[in-house]
């Protein structure tokens, strides 16, 4: 198994866990999410559903995901 984080801020932001908010799309500091379904990373939407903006790079090392 690889490791699933490139970097120390992609890590630190996927294990983010809201002491508020179980489901990440519902907190505004969720700021990443990785789907397990389709092994994409995204941005999550905070428009009450399940929908997120998929990214290929890391927005702050620059690697490919
Ligand atoms: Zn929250
Ligand atoms: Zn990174």
């Amino acid at each position: 198994m690889t490791d699933p984080f490139c970097c120390e801020e992609m890590q630190y932001h996927l294990t983010y866990r809201c002491p508020e908010h179980e489901d990440p799309f519902a907190c505004p500091d969720h700021i990443m999410i990785f789907s397990e379904d389709t092994q994409t990373y995204g941005i999550p939407i905070h428009d009450g559903g399940q929908a997120f903006i998929r990214i290929r790079y890391c927005p702050w090392c620059g690697k490919k995901l």
